[in-house]
């Protein structure tokens, strides 16, 4: 097959339509050989293919295309009727192939988009927590005693960042039940500063951002609410760390 000869199949080459056999190995061997102007016709049909299947679906297939994509599946050129045929059956072709990538690449790109987010997330969270645990104003309480059962935890307060909780061994809570952080001034009723559910293993880092005074803390403690939050505590303080 010369050059020209060629080139009729590059279209569905380019598409990955070429069924195996002569005219795809004469194609992939000539190419290899490194004919110039075969290689820069290839491209060509390589970036229409691009266009088509990524930007736009108004941009329809050479016709040379239509009638190879009709031969390709066995339609032989029979006058008006095989055209319209092969105009049918090569859009029915480009819609498929179209409507594949176009999946695949929502698919890809919203599973991109999720697992940066998770990692955005993540690292966000983890430079609060360093931001707050290496500032020289924190000061560290903790929970619980360490001899007796579980849970424990450490308290950081700090005068610009607020509270920031991190522990461990929590029995899950109910649907309907979430904890709920107080943190307790020296006199008067104690404020709410978040809720929380701890993860799988029983651990939660939970921050309450709010600038506060250390002096008029006497405690930070931690109760069971219903999952909507409580206004003040109405459940036995499963937590007591005692401040000051
Ligand atoms: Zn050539």
């Amino acid at each position: 097959m010369n050059c020209h000869e060629l080139r009729e199949g590059f279209e569905l080459y380019a598409l990955g339509l070429l069924e195996e056999g002569e005219e795809k190995a004469a194609i992939t061997a000539h190419l290899e050989q490194g004919c110039l102007a075969c290689r820069a016709h290839m491209q060509d049909a390589l970036a229409v293919q691009a266009l088509m299947l990524s930007q736009a679906p108004d941009v329809l297939p050479p016709m040379r295309l239509k009638r190879r994509v009709l031969g390709a599946v066995g339609i032989q050129p029979m006058g008006w009727t095989w055209f319209a045929a092969a105009c049918a059956a090569a859009m029915l072709v480009t819609a498929l192939w179209y409507g594949v990538i176009a999946s695949e690449r929502r698919r890809q790109r919203d599973e991109a988009r999720a697992s940066l987010a998770e990692v955005t997330q993540e690292r966000d969270a983890l430079q609060s927590v360093f931001r707050f645990v290496e500032d020289p104003q924190t000061k560290q309480f903790s929970f619980g005693d360490p001899q007796a059962q579980p849970p424990r935890g450490n308290v950081f307060l700090n005068p610009r960042f607020g509270v920031l909780l991190i522990a461990a061994n929590l029995t899950p809570a109910a649907a309907d039940r979430a904890y709920q952080v107080w943190i307790l001034p020296k006199t008067g009723a104690a404020r709410p500063a978040g809720k929380f559910r701890p993860d799988a293993e029983g651990s939660v880092t939970h921050t309450f951002d709010q600038p506060l005074d250390l002096n008029d803390v006497s405690g930070v403690a931690i109760t069971v609410e219903s999952s909507a939050g409580s206004p003040a505590p109405t459940m036995p303080m499963l937590l007591l760390a005692k401040i000051g």
